[in-house]
């Protein structure tokens, strides 16, 4: 059976050059035409469902996907200086993780090539995020993504054990298995 859309509440051919943000151009008009052609009220409802979770979000959430360690520098950022103390090696290590792109396999080459040619051992890769994470208050935060990329299991989604689009189990089964 057809999902009900918006449309379906008026007879005539609807216009919405009152709710229409303007100017727009011809792509963005037909775009955002789409939208309000093909819109169900459960799209409606899941957006309401990400604008009230995001509106009462706290740090203190479980599944936010900030470690421990991150939460309490947030709420107590450092005050002081951050200082490399004149680290090269440090410095070299930072430089290399922050500038290589793809920098995971890259990194752990490039700090394999500087023990193989000149001698420097570099932090590991484990050991390099933690200290730019600790000097830049920024860490990585992992949430679980539909593997068909449909959606992400966060907010509303963040309980389900399939996709909500698709269908597609959030885990690998073989792998679970
Ligand atoms: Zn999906």
């Amino acid at each position: 059976m057809r999902q009900p859309t918006i449309e379906d509440a008026d007879e005539n051919e609807p216009d919405h050059s009152d709710v229409m943000p303007w100017p727009l151009d011809s792509d963005e008009e037909a775009l955002l035409e789409d939208v309000y052609a093909s819109v169900k009220q459960e799209d409606l409802r899941t957006s309401l469902s990400f604008i009230l979770a995001l509106q009462n979000a706290s740090l203190d959430d479980v599944g936010t996907g900030l470690s421990p360690d991150a939460i309490e520098r947030l709420h107590d950022p450092p005050q002081q200086w951050l200082s490399l103390n004149n680290d090269r090696a440090l410095c070299l290590a930072i430089r290399l993780y922050l500038e290589l792109n793809h920098s995971d396999e890259d990194y752990v080459k490039a700090c394999a090539a500087h023990i193989e040619y000149d001698g420097v051992e570099l932090p590991s890769l484990h050991q390099i995020k933690k200290i730019v994470a600790e000097l830049s208050g920024v860490e990585e935060m992992m949430h679980d993504m539909c593997m068909n990329t449909c959606v992400g299991f966060t907010g509303p989604f963040a309980g389900l054990q399939h996709c909500p689009e698709c269908g597609e189990a959030r885990y690998d089964q073989e792998t679970l298995a």
